[in-house]
């Protein structure tokens, strides 16, 4: 048998999450943002459940052959661009729409000689200052890149540093409709917190990433709670030993966690080596059998121990759930020091991943 460890991915669930998305944009087109092997859930798995999109967005030319390999005749937008000239080809190939945003890119394109027309995304830096031109090239950026013949269109795109707090995208929007920018310029600026919170933001196109997998742009399930996204993800294993231990027992590496009295711990086959963090506090939620129970000791590579005195019908074999459906991963993410984000993107290789 192999070990039980699996992530399920519901499929009935992004589905419903991408309609929700749609209900919450009025008429904007979407680019649903599967970077990062679709945020951990694989791009192959969920790409056809969202075929409705009017586009998909990534980071990587192998994520994006694999899209067009599978089927995927619709856009594809490179959120970072291209990383040297000859990527030119392959957008060329596959005709791909990418973001422009430093100075090297534009001599690339002056230089390249297209086979197809291509859409362009101008990439503003806003304030977040990662990547972009400054509100004061950009009027300058923008008319170099309508004279390149093979340039079809131009859309305005930024991105926001704070969108999941009240005040987080004055300052930018500010900074962005000061821009002057043609009429007949499209923008699209909107990630997931700007979708659900900043409507003014929303402008042409959005640009969803985490929503999508059900799970919150600020980290805080609480943020989401009442808008109906369902979580994609639940990682899921078993209780494969028990441990009756008697106070003062100590239980894992280091030996930090002691019983205080006698108590019945469940060993489950689950570790950091299956991207369950090892920062994880004490105490932070694990479900089994149903039931809400947290992590006593450290994690290990590849076991972690659950306290069992609130489900004592559990046996060999219970099942576990670290996350997921019932217990949504920022609320163990938020156990562990981090956000949901890093938790589904860094689900190991190791782990098998089942569509249902
Ligand atoms: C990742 C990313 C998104 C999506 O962000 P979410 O917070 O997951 O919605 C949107 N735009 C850009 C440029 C990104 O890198």
């Amino acid at each position: 048998m192999p070990r039980p460890i699996y992530a399920e991915i519901n499929t009935a669930n992004i589905k419903s999450n991408f309609e929700i998305i749609r209900g919450v944009n009025s008429g904007q087109k979407m680019w649903s943002v599967v970077k990062a092997n679709a945020y951990g859930h694989g791009i192959s798995n969920i790409w056809r459940h969202l075929n409705s999109t009017d586009g998909f967005a990534l980071l990587d030319l192998n994520e994006a052959l694999l899209l067009r390999k599978e089927g995927w005749t619709g856009k594809i937008l490179l959120l970072e661009g291209f990383f040297e000239h000859t990527d030119l080809e392959i957008i060329d190939e596959h005709q791909l729409t990418f973001a422009v945003h430093s100075d090297w890119q534009i001599d690339a394109l002056r230089n390249y000689h297209f086979a197809n027309k291509v859409d362009v995304y101008l990439k503003v830096n806003s304030g977040m200052n990662r990547l972009g031109f400054t509100p004061f090239e950009i009027g300058n950026v923008l008319n170099k890149l309508r004279r390149i013949p093979y340039i079809n269109s131009v859309t305005l795109m930024s991105h926001f540093a704070n969108a999941d707090t009240r005040e987080g995208v004055i300052e930018p929007m500010m900074t962005i409709d000061n821009l002057h920018t043609p009429e007949n310029v499209e923008h699209c600026l909107a990630n997931s917190a700007a979708l659900l919170w900043h409507r003014d933001t929303h402008r042409n196109w959005v640009r969803p990433g985490i929503i999508l997998y059900g799970a919150s742009p600020s980290g805080n399930w609480a943020d989401i709670a009442d808008t109906g996204l369902k979580p994609v993800m639940s990682l899921k294993s078993k209780i494969i030993a028990i441990q009756h231990l008697k106070k003062g027992d100590a239980v894992g590496y280091g030996g930090n966690f002691r019983a205080t009295n006698n108590q019945t711990i469940g060993v489950v086959a689950c570790g950091y080596a299956d991207g369950y963090f090892r920062t994880s506090r004490e105490g932070t939620p694990v479900l089994v059998d149903g039931v809400r129970t947290g992590l006593v000791g450290r994690v290990s590579m590849d076991m972690l121990t659950v306290d069992l005195t609130s489900c004592p019908s559990a046996c060999i074999n219970s099942d576990v759930e670290l996350w997921g459906e019932h217990l949504p991963v920022d609320v163990v993410a938020n156990a562990a020091g981090t956000i949901g984000y890093e938790l589904l993107t860094a689900l190991a290789p190791r782990v098998t991943v089942r569509v249902i």
